[in-house]
């Protein structure tokens, strides 16, 4: 590696709130010398110099490396005391770790499984106060913060916990989780007054929530004391269970109690393709790929102006009851939506795999600042169900193994794929291509597909990475356009 010491990093492994290096040096260095030399590294520098660790560690919440790091034992280590590495790591459930190179790499991506708590009346009852008193707490400290400009974690607990044990009735576990919400919530902007929707979900850990997936039930802590509750959930979700890592957010929606757990799945090594598929994302055919074939959402479109309609009578009526039938409504939407874009990403993906080839997307970060964006791109940039569906392409696409390569999104349907000549007029309306030189001439999501499908250079880490960023703000600005629509 590029550092100007000459022992390097062979590799490096996160662990909750550690990290694991092994560093391969000449001999004529000591143990205890490579440990200052690393010691020494300024934590700019080591960002700078590893980038492909800087993808693993530095993420949203990452501070790894941030005031220096340590190497805590120090030794020769062999390639079999790496490999015994690899092997105790996956018995202590940390998994993702794997030999190459001489190396143990880590490679995990975060998944959430979602599953349906089926609790009695009673318990339903216990979970829905729960839920209430943890987030009238986080209001309280909130307020708290507000009036006495209070923001730091550390200072809100000694200011609020006191108060929040005796007046809502949470356990410690659960006190210090709405303070730090809170916290949280503070981080990000003091300008403006946090406030707590009262049946916002809740986080939960291990100390006040355990797993039993041998008789899929949960012991959770509420209001009422401990509960047993059983859950369902699908094949896949339960799947994903026996890696779950960490805390699970207990929600409420539609009267219903839902689990979603962070589970911490390996990911599968990269296999070999070639060439791309290009897809082509728009609203009238949710998407073309490259090869022609229409994955057609028009029932999805059906549905959508059927609402439409309905939801214009609803909002001019603007009554009590036209607004819960609205948010009903938009509900059941998302959710077909949603449904739709499962089976879409899968069947594309699965496409992908069989003929062993890339997934090439246009690349739409800083698509604002171009002039000219596609007209059906214009009107779908706002939609979330097409965000949607690019992030569900691309996570399946990852756990597949499947690079997604995000092309440059310029002209895609207004070049021709035969001559090359890029002009406007070769789009003579919203569903035809035909080139004004050569007269070449097909169906224009497809010729944009192509178009996409030739523009990807393969080229994996760099393009996972960036996808990976682009759908953090993406989650963020789903949510704003979700509650616009409501
Ligand atoms: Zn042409």
């Amino acid at each position: 590696m590029a550092v100007e010491v000459t022992p390097a990093l062979a590799c490096g492994a996160s662990v909750t709130d550690h990290v694991h290096l092994f560093v391969s040096a000449p001999p004529k260095f000591s143990p205890a010398e490579i440990v200052r030399l690393f010691k020494g590294i300024p934590s700019r520098r080591l960002k700078k110099e590893f980038e492909s660790l800087r993808r693993q560690y530095w993420g949203k919440n990452a501070t790894l490396w941030a005031e220096g790091y340590d190497v805590g034992t120090a030794g020769h280590v062999s390639a079999e005391t790496i490999k015994r590495y690899i092997e105790e790591s996956q018995k202590k459930s940390f998994q993702g770790l794997r030999y190459q190179n001489n190396c143990a790499t880590f490679s995990s991506m975060k998944l959430i499984a979602q599953v349906k708590l089926l609790p009695t009346p009673e318990q339903a009852n216990a979970l829905r106060q729960t839920i209430e008193q943890a987030n009238a707490a986080c209001q309280f400290v909130s307020d708290t913060a507000w009036e006495t400009k209070t923001f730091r974690q550390y200072d809100l607990h000694h200011r609020c916990y006191q108060a929040v044990r005796e007046q809502f009735g949470l356990s410690a576990q659960v006190t210090v989780r709405a303070i730090a919400k809170v916290a949280d919530a503070y981080k990000l902007d003091r300008k403006r007054k946090r406030a707590f929707k009262p049946t916002g979900s809740i986080a939960y850990d291990d100390r006040i929530l355990s797993w039993r997936l041998h008789d899929n039930t949960v012991s959770i802590w509420t209001i009422a004391g401990r509960q047993r509750i059983p859950f369902a959930c699908g094949e896949r979700q339960f799947e994903l269970l026996q890696t779950r890592q960490g805390e699970s957010d207990l929600g409420l929606c539609n009267g219903m109690f839902f689990l979603s757990a962070t589970c911490e799945v390996e990911e599968p090594e990269p296999i070999d393709i070639e060439g791309a598929l290009g897809v082509d994302l728009g609203v009238t055919n949710i998407a073309v790929d490259s090869d022609g074939q229409v994955h057609s959402a028009s029932h999805i479109n059906n549905v959508r102006h059927r609402h439409r309609r309905l939801r214009r009578k609803l909002q001019a009526k603007g009554t009590r009851s036209a607004k819960r039938k609205l948010k009903r409504l938009s509900g059941k939407e998302r959710r077909f939506a949603k449904d739709t874009n499962h089976r879409i990403s899968k069947k594309l993906v699965a496409k992908a795999k069989d003929t062993n080839r890339a997934i090439a997307l246009e690349d739409l970060q800083g698509i604002r600042s171009r002039v000219t964006v596609r007209r059906s791109q214009r009107a779908t940039l706002h939609s979330w169900a097409f965000y949607q569906l690019r992030s569900f392409v691309t996570y399946k696409a990852k756990q597949a193994g499947i690079p997604v390569v995000l092309v440059d999104p310029r002209n895609t349907s207004r070049t021709c794929p035969a001559c090359g000549h890029i002009d406007k007029a070769n789009r003579p309306n919203q569903s035809t291509f035909s080139c004004v030189v050569c007269g070449f001439a097909g169906f224009a999501d497809h010729i944009a597909a192509v178009n996409i499908s030739r523009r990807a250079v393969v080229n994996p880490p760099i393009v996972a990475h960036h996808e990976a960023k682009a759908n953090q703000s993406l989650e963020l600005r789903q949510s704003a356009v979700t509650s616009h629509l409501l």
